[in-house]
């Protein structure tokens, strides 16, 4: 599927659910959200045959994300049939960790490939004041745990928060010595309830390169990731840059997300949506060309940084980040 402006759509990522065990403060409000009905959120046979019509289109790579994916009923049953779809060469999944150990040998069994894991701070009462209540050794154990797994990848997900962790990029760093994990520090965005926050709080990723001066960029193979790679001579991981807000990365862009509720977003930076669940569930027939449509309304590239750009409304939870 090729977009109005030739990018190969080849990856979806989907949001099972927009519930978490966290209320991480830049994502969710303290006060959790109004959660979505049962009957409005896709059910797990609705999201195989959405990935089949997808994968008849060219979608290869499936990322679950959410809110906390693995708080889903039936998470594992739903690896497993996405992973047997024909043209489906790949799922992964974004999570906080906090369940990953004990879950970790039926995912794998069901056939998750990689893994990246949300880890904001290493200094367990921030990481608790972060999260609103998360406990840092057990992300650290499944961090650990996936590792030590069959698991093709494990990757660190790490939102630079001017004031909050800018200080620990070091540590950070300092991961990837010994152990072949990427970490990737990602630019907060201004989404759903960060939208508000202080100028302070949204720092450049260049002073990740600032303070770990001994990081050397290096050739990367992949020209849609979002990250570009970095390594300190003699580690094993790389470090990843991804800056959507200093330096956009839309034209290399492959990706269109679906959230819990059924709508195709063809943009992470855009309020458009496109219903599928009504389709899906009224009018199945016309799945594949509703799909066509979310590609074909990918928008050129997102408008974050004009002075005009009005934050989108959803927070990251619903979203899928
Ligand atoms: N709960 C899972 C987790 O935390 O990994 C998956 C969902 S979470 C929304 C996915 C990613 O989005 C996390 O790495 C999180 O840090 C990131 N994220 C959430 N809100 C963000 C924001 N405003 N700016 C940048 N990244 C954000
Ligand atoms: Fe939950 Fe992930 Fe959002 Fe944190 S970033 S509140 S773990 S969905």
């Amino acid at each position: 599927m090729k977009d109005l402006f030739g990018r190969e759509i080849t990856y979806l990522r989907i949001s099972v659910t927009d519930r978490c065990n966290f209320r991480c403060s830049y994502c969710m409000p303290s006060e959790g959200i109004c959660k979505l009905k049962h009957e409005d959120i896709l059910r797990n046979e609705e999201i195989v045959e959405i990935v089949k019509e997808m994968a008849l289109h060219g979608i290869s790579k499936i990322r679950l994300t959410g809110g906390e994916p693995l708080i889903r009923k039936g998470i594992v049953d739903l690896v497993r049939e996405i992973k047997q779809i024909e043209g489906i060469s790949e799922i992964t999944m974004t999570t906080n960790g906090y369940f990953l150990e004990k879950m970790l040998d039926d995912l794998v069994d069901a056939g998750l490939d990689r893994v990246n894991i949300s880890i904001d701070s290493l200094k367990p009462q921030r990481f608790e004041t972060i999260t609103r209540g998360g406990k840092l050794d057990v992300v650290l154990n499944a961090i650990d745990a996936a590792y030590n797994s069959k698991l093709r990848k494990v990757k660190l997900n790490t939102v630079l928060i001017g004031g909050f962790n800018d200080d620990e990029i070091e540590d950070f760093v300092d991961i990837t010595k010994s152990r072949n994990i990427d970490v990737r520090f990602i630019e907060l965005m201004p989404i759903g309830v960060a939208a508000d926050w202080s100028k302070d709080k949204f720092v450049s990723n260049d002073l990740v390169l600032e303070k770990a001066s001994e990081l050397k960029p290096i050739d990367y193979f992949d020209k849609s990731s979002p990250a570009s790679y970095y390594q300190k001579e003699g580690n094993l991981g790389l470090v990843g840059l991804i800056n959507p807000i200093s330096c956009n990365f839309c034209s290399n862009c492959n990706r269109i997300r679906l959230t819990s509720d059924g709508k195709i977003k063809p943009c992470l930076h855009s309020d458009e949506e496109i219903d599928l669940l009504d389709v899906i569930r009224n009018h199945p027939e016309d799945v594949g060309d509703v799909i066509k449509q979310g590609v074909i309304n990918k928008p050129k590239e997102h408008h974050i940084n004009d002075s005009d750009f009005i934050p989108i409304m959803r927070d990251m939870n619903k979203i899928g980040g």
